[in-house]
């Protein structure tokens, strides 16, 4: 039996459904994650990449399900339980375009100054929907990050395991500027199939050369949307 104590406890998630003003009338509700993935964790208070998935959850059962599948032994505590995957490509099934959403936020010393989508703001409610004047394109929001404080994204991805549905809906959360800008690309393709999508979602190793000097490495998200599920 799929563990669902979390899903009891915690708060649903609604998600609009795609499509027409009639559908959004009928919202999908989204039940909370069973679990998160992460590309990273803290050590000693700072920030650590890693090279594999780092998968939490509040359920022993998820964690040990996942390291089964995954690799990796589930650390389990009183509140939470963490795996140490094996793993940098998990298959993923996604339910449609809203699944990967992206959103961008500018912090100030009081709260957040600026919360938008790319285009448009997305809070406070009073200005909800309007142009939020951020750069169209990817460069442009690279160039003005580099000069003046911009909006950071965060990418927010949905899914199930594709090699354990039931085990139920899992959450994996990126400030990644690289994922960011394709998520648009990634829900036109979710768009193009019909039904639930199986998806590759990896920890990449990456190699750039920095203004003529070393090469720097590093593991950036990657979501390839592969067709239908069935
Ligand atoms: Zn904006």
């Amino acid at each position: 039996m799929p563990p669902t104590a979390l899903a009891r406890t915690s708060h649903s998630t609604i998600v609009s459904a795609p499509g027409s003003g009639a559908d959004r009338l009928h919202p999908t509700v989204v039940p909370p994650p069973v679990g998160r993935f992460h590309a990273g964790r803290r050590v000693d208070n700072r920030p650590e990449s890693l090279p594999q998935w780092r998968v939490s959850s509040t359920s022993s059962e998820v964690a040990i399900a996942v390291g089964r599948l995954l690799g990796g032994t589930a650390a389990v505590g009183d509140q939470t339980a963490e795996v140490l995957t094996t793993s940098h490509v998990v298959r993923v099934i996604l339910d449609g375009p809203h699944s990967i959403s992206t959103e961008m936020r500018l912090w100030g010393p009081k709260g957040v100054l600026h919360h938008c989508d790319g285009a448009r703001f997305l809070t406070p409610a009073k200005v909800q929907g309007t142009p939020c004047g951020c750069p169209d394109s990817a460069k442009e929001r690279v160039a003005l990050a580099k000069v003046l404080r911009a909006p950071q994204p965060e990418t927010t991805v949905t899914f199930r395991l594709a090699d354990h549905y039931s085990l139920g809906w899992f959450e994996f959360s990126s400030p990644s500027r690289m994922l960011a800008d394709e998520a648009g690309d990634i829900r036109t393709k979710l768009s193009s199939v019909v039904g639930e999508a199986l998806c590759e979602l990896s920890l990449d190793l990456v190699t750039v050369t920095v203004a003529g000097s070393a090469d720097v490495s590093f593991r950036r998200p990657r979501l390839n949307v592969i067709g239908p599920w069935s």
